[in-house]
């Protein structure tokens, strides 16, 4: 594909507002490129306006997931953009947008290496399957969906397009954000004996909790330790009230070493402890995310170093995250290699004048094909 058409499919797709949904109009633009090809387009709703869009290329042969978000976080504070955040602009070799970093520039680019596999009018000997799911900023729930769904089960391997620079992200920690509320009884506080104080047990949970993961000291070798941080703290309505309602949230950075599974029970449990003894406690998560357990070992991130390297001579190293990705989905779907690997520096993500630089994208549209080649012959 030309280099003018290739920068055309970024810069409409950036020209949508996705941020935070109406992920559907992304659906429709990539459905429409590939309308008059012999794939399988299928659309997977999460929410009126909110499609996940599945498209499945090839006949036989090995099948390689590309995974991109449809999604954009908000622009912020418009002021502080140098140009439209929905209008792609070209300036010094730089495109600028919402998105052009993380991720419409990857999704764009696997987009394009599809349609040039698909217009080199060559039988393929592989698959490929493009997975574009809704909100990944906001909780990686359609990339969930798609999983529950059963789209990630029959790949053999997958590459998430999020910004990496052409290094390979192949692990980053999981995110368990969790909430304990407590409940009481009001009364006067010059009778507290008649009542029930929401906030005290509240403490104590927050103490344990504290402690226990305090506790976990054994660290990943790459990731290091689980972090803990209790974040917010509310409860209570008048100074001469016993307070009846009381509420916390936490956010746990997780690691292999402690699965998330075995967090979870460790945070019941306290929870339960204190309510044998009165309390009223309840916890609940949200969007709790599992670590990718690195990947650096497996033929899929071996190969895709290879082609980085000597393919189009560019350093690529192994590296960290300390972000969740879709990734932590599609890791929960089978034994499948997956890997982080995108065009876009990512240095500005979530930021005003985000932007990917120009030459950084179409080199993408290159790496994606290539590796889908190389993919397909080792994994015959
Ligand atoms: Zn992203």
């Amino acid at each position: 594909m030309d280099k003018k058409r290739a920068l055309r499919i970024l810069s409409d797709l950036i020209a949508i507002d996705s941020a935070n949904d109406h992920e559907s109009l992304v659906a429709d633009y990539l459905t429409n490129l590939f309308k008059n090809y012999p794939v399988n387009i299928e659309r997977v709703t999460y929410a009126p306006g909110r499609d996940n869009l599945v498209v499945t290329m090839g006949n036989h042969g090995p099948l390689l997931g590309f995974s991109g978000h449809e999604d954009v976080v908000s622009a912020g504070d418009l002021a502080n953009w140098q140009f439209p955040p929905f209008e792609a602009t070209i300036k010094d070799g730089k495109l600028y947008g919402r998105g052009a970093s993380d991720m419409k520039s990857g999704l764009a680019a696997m987009v394009v290496a599809m349609l040039d596999l698909l217009d080199s009018g060559q039988e393929l000997p592989g698959r490929i399957r493009l997975l574009a799911s809704v909100g990944e900023e906001t909780g990686e729930y359609g990339a969930a969906q798609l999983v529950k769904e059963g789209y990630a089960k029959d790949l053999v391997g997958l590459i998430v397009g999020e910004p990496s620079h052409f290094n390979i992200r192949v692990t980053h920690k999981g995110v368990i954000d969790y909430y304990v509320t407590s409940k009481g009884v009001c009364v006067h506080s010059s009778t507290p004996e008649k009542g029930q104080n929401a906030i005290m047990p509240l403490i104590a949970f927050a103490q344990k909790a504290q402690d226990l993961m305090a506790s976990h000291t054994k660290k990943d070798p790459v990731l290091g330790s689980l972090t803990h941080v209790i974040s917010q703290i509310q409860g209570g309505s008048q100074i001469n009230s016993v307070p009846d309602h009381a509420w916390l949230s936490g956010n746990i950075r997780t690691t292999p070493v402690y699965p998330n599974e075995q967090i979870y029970q460790e945070l019941e449990q306290i929870v339960a402890q204190l309510n044998e003894q009165g309390a009223q406690l309840e916890i609940s998560y949200s969007f709790p995310e599992v670590p990718l357990p690195n990947q650096e070992n497996t033929k899929l991130a071996r190969l895709a170093k290879q082609v980085v390297n000597q393919e189009f001579n560019l350093p690529c190293e192994y590296t960290a995250g300390t972000g969740a990705t879709d990734s932590s989905e599609y890791i929960q779907a089978g034994t499948f290699p997956i890997i982080i690997l995108g065009p876009a520096a990512g240095t500005t993500d979530h930021q005003p004048n985000e932007y990917v630089a120009v030459d950084d994208y179409l080199l993408g549209c290159q790496l994606y094909q290539a590796l889908a080649k190389r993919f397909w012959t080792e994994y015959q």
